[in-house]
Parts: structure tokens; sequence; C-alpha cells
């Protein structure tokens, strides 16, 4: 399968087995909005509370919030997102397909990069054990070349970004001749700009009503809430403050399933220092981090890091983890060294102080965030994107399975008995109404056992148990795993203890 194919194959299988439906499907559909099925639903909360646990439960200097996703709308003032949260857009007047700007220009550069590791990759072959990679790296015309070229376009690309220079910006598309992936075409509109962020109004009657936004980031809850936390947990710093929730972007390019939605979950932790020691932070952030995502044991090399040039108003250092989605590596994860822009411009905008007496220092100041920010249906897709494989087995069939971390799968055991007859289902019944009690399990008698199974797999659980004539007479059952399909035969009584042992959340969190 190539990765055109498996990305559509995660979108099919995903709505086939109850993980996520497109929004309002019998009105045709919402675009980039989608609601997730029962078993997404499950796989979803799994990942949260994965998160949280690793972040709020293993941190006694962690606390967790929930703040409302309606806000005072001078807090949008504030925190630069009525000003600054633009993004620039250019249609093709031949695919009349939308880009963002940015995204062209950051393409073209990723393309050039790409150009270099070719390369170095040949050249690795080439000279095989004699190869200096470093200097090969400074040193050949081909590849200084190509560095040069990169360099001139960040600095034009960057310099029309912080100056909202949509000229300019416009101007580089057409200098750097970069076609429509579509029409293949260089029939550009001008470059406009568009904010990002929805906006509503409160109050019974139109006229007289406030407007709001919908909040476009779960991270201004935890900056207006910070002294409220800070005294009623009794936290000193360094302490961070961890939310989930919704957050809406009225994104301009919304393609790639739930990469890019319109309403979408985040996970934000924004963790409160002492100036001058967020950099420091900032580098163990984003250790942490990295090390969480590996902890869900897909491959290392599915992960890289990419510093951010273009830096955001209110950071000093920033960078995203990337995953290697089907369609490349992208952003799954931000960290970003924030300064203290918000508690500052808050402070400003509310005439409020937003300070911590430190009892070390013996003053008061202003901390500095070093913020850590996941997107839940990102990571969601990360997962099915390494756990969804078609498998051929020795039969010459194949099988769908999804191969999910166990302690992420959304049913942890199927209880099957063999047939329904001869009181074998009373005696899975049995079983099963015990198991529900400590892990999300599920009863299934109707098909063949086969067939069981394949539906088991599909959904990724991680273990079947099956009831058959022998366990009427010895209390044993097999045990099936899902990875390797064999089956062991065991007391009904270990059952428990084998499926929690390896799909319970307390197993993962230790590794950590
Ligand atoms: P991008 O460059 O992809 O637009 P961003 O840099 O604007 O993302 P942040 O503002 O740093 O993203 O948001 C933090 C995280 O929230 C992202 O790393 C991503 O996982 C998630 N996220 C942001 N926008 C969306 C979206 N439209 N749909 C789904 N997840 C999103």
């Amino acid at each position: 399968m190539n990765n055109e194919e498996l990305f559509k194959n995660i979108i099919s299988h995903s709505k086939e087995y109850g993980f996520i439906f497109p929004s309002s499907e019998i009105y045709d559909g919402l675009s980039a909005v989608y609601d997730y099925g029962s078993y997404g639903a499950e796989l979803k909360n799994n990942i949260r509370t994965y998160w949280w646990k690793a972040m709020v439960q293993l941190h006694e200097n962690i606390v967790g919030l929930d703040s409302a996703i309606f806000m005072h709308p001078t807090i949008w003032k504030a925190s630069g997102h009525v000003d600054a949260f633009n993004d620039p857009l250019i249609d093709n007047k031949d695919s009349k397909k939308r880009y963002r700007a940015d995204n062209l220009i950051e393409d073209y550069i990723g393309k050039q990069e790409d150009k270099i590791e070719k390369e170095v990759e040949k050249a690795k072959k080439r000279f095989a054990e004699k190869f200096d990679e470093a200097l090969y790296r400074t040193t050949n015309p081909r590849i200084t070349e190509i560095k040069t070229n990169i360099d001139t376009v960040h600095g034009r690309y960057k310099k029309a970004m912080e100056d909202s220079n949509w000229a300019d910006l416009y101007q580089l598309i057409v200098d750097l001749e970069i076609v429509c992936p579509i029409s293949g075409t260089k029939n550009w509109t001008e470059v406009r700009q568009f904010n990002l962020m929805f906006s509503t109004s409160m109050g019974a009657m139109e006229e007289t009503s406030n407007q709001l936004y919908l909040r476009p980031e779960t991270a201004q809850g935890i900056f207006v809430n910070f002294l409220n936390v800070q005294k009623t947990t009794r936290m000193k710093i360094p302490f961070g403050i961890a939310q989930t929730g919704k957050a809406f972007r009225n994104e301009i390019v919304a393609r790639q399933f739930i990469f890019r939605m319109r309403e979408f979950e985040q996970m934000e932790m924004q963790f409160f220092v002492q100036p001058g020691t967020e950099l420091k932070w900032y580098e163990a952030w984003k250790e942490k981090r990295l090390a969480w995502h590996h902890s869900l044991g897909f491959p290392k090399e599915s992960y890289r890091f990419h510093d951010h040039t273009k830096l955001a108003h209110y950071a000093n250092a920033a960078c995203d983890i990337e995953f290697q989605f089907p369609f490349g590596f992208k952003e799954l994860e931000g960290i970003h060294s924030r300064t203290d822009f918000d508690l500052k411009s808050h402070e400003k905008f509310s005439g409020k102080k937003l300070q911590y007496f430190d009892p070390e220092l013996n003053s008061s100041y202003v901390p500095f965030v070093v913020e850590t920010s996941v997107g839940l249906d990102r990571m969601f897709l990360a997962v099915m994107s390494r756990a969804l494989q078609q498998e051929k087995l020795e039969d010459g069939t194949t099988r769908d399975v999804l191969k999910l971390p166990a302690f992420l799968a959304p049913v942890k055991c199927a209880v099957l008995p063999l047939t329904k007859k001869d009181g074998l289902s009373e005696k899975a019944l049995d079983i099963f109404n015990k198991l529900k009690l400590s892990m999300y399990c599920q009863y299934d008698e109707k098909d063949s056992i086969g067939k069981r199974y394949r539906r088991q797999d599909a959904i990724g659980t991680p273990y079947c148990i099956t009831i058959d004539h022998q366990t009427l007479e010895d209390n044993t059952v097999t045990i099936r795993d899902r990875d390797t399909m064999t089956q062991e035969r065991i007391s009904v009584d270990q059952v428990e203890r084998i499926v929690l042992e390896k799909a319970d959340i307390v197993s993962a969190l230790k590794k950590l």
C-alpha cells in the first residue's frame, strides 16, 4: 500500500468501523468538521487520559484546569488574536483552489531541503566508509548553492511575514515560479489576509449584544486564571497548568481529514518559570514531550523536531514535534517559549496585576511561560496512521488489523462463546459481567468465531477470549493475541491480570 492508499484506507476504515464520521453527513457534511463514533470516542478519551495522567498525575508541580470556551472579548485583543491571527491566502485562478501563501513557500523550502538530503544520500553510497558528511555538507558546491538559495528565500519570506507585507509575499511566489499542485499553473490572485477566529454574539438582542469569539486556543483560559490557580493550589514557581478542550479556527485550507479541522481539541500545558530560566525549561520540555510520543511504541524515525525560524509575536524560541503522516512530516505538537508576553498583556488590558511573589528571591515578577500544545485529533490521526495495517495471512487471505498500543485500544478484551448452545453463552456472560467492572470489554456471540476475531482485529482489541466446552469442565479459556494471533489456554481467573498487565494505562505510565 502506498501512502496515498494508506491515507484513503484510514479514512474509510475510520468510517466503516465507527471511529470517525463526517459531520452532518445526511446533509452532505460540513467541511472540516468531524464526529467521533463509538470506538473513536473511546480511543480519543484514552489518548486524552494518557496525556492528562502523564502531565498532571505524574508531575506534582502541574495542576489541571477546565476553563470556558466563551471568554471576555478583550482577551483576544490582549492575546494579539484580533490583530495578528491572520493567515495570508492566495487562490489559483485555474484550479480555483485556495492555499495559504506561507505554506506554499514553506513547501518550496522543504523541497530544497529534500534535494540536499538526496545529494548527501547519493554521496554516502558513492564514498562509503571514506565519507565525511559534515565536510561534504559545507563544501559541496551543489549543496552550498541550494543552501544559499534557501537562506535568501527564507530571509525574504521571514521579512514579509513579520511586516505582514502581502505584496512582497505574492512577489516571492511569483519569483520562485511556484505552481499550483493541482492545475500546474502560475495563475495566482494577489495575497489577502483572513482572520481565523469565529465570532458570535451573546445576549438576547442582536443590536445590544456583545460580539464574542469562539476560542482559537485553550491557552488564554490558563493565562487569565493564572493567579486563581496558583493561589488555590499553593503552587510555587516553577509550576504548570494543564487543560484539554475544544478550539475553533476558520481554517482557509481545510483538507487532509482530521489533520486540519475547523473545530478541534487541544491538550495544552503552560509552565510558569522565573524570567531568565525559560530556555532551560524549553529544552527540558522538548525532550519530555518527545519521550511521551516515543512511549507509544511507534518507530522513533516517525518523529522529528522542526525549529521555527519565523517566531510568533509572543515567542523567543519555538519548535514543532513533527510526525510522519501519510502525506509527509507535519506538525503534531508545538513547544513555545512564550516569554511574559501573555501575562503582561493581560495586566495591561485588564488593569489587574498578574504577578507572583517569589519567596526565594523575596520579590514579585511576571513569570515567563513555556507552552506545550498538542492537537488531540492530530494525535488520533498519528496513532491511526501507524496502527492500521493490512496483513497477508498464510491461507492467502488478508486481515485489517489496528495495532494500537493496548492501553489506548477502545475495547481491551472480547468475550466470545464458541457457540450459543450448551450453556456456553451463560458461562461467557458470567465471565463478561465480572470483567467489565475493571475494563471496557465486549461480548459477541454472532457469526463464526473467525469473523468475530476479524471484527475485533479491525477495532484494535488486544485480546479475545473464547469460551468452549472445555471451559465448562475445567474453567479454562483460550486467549488470543491480536498481533501474533496465537492462542493459549489459561484459567479464567488469570484473564483479568493478563489483559490488564498489557492494556491498563498504569503499565504505560510506569514506562515514562
Ligand atoms: P498549523 O501550522 O498546522 O496551522 P499551528 O502552528 O497554528 O498549526 P498551534 O497554534 O501551535 O498550531 O496549535 C497547537 C496544536 O494544535 C498543533 O500542533 C496541532 O496539533 C493542533 N492544531 C492546530 N490547528 C489545528 C486544526 N485546524 N485542526 C486540528 N488540530 C490543530
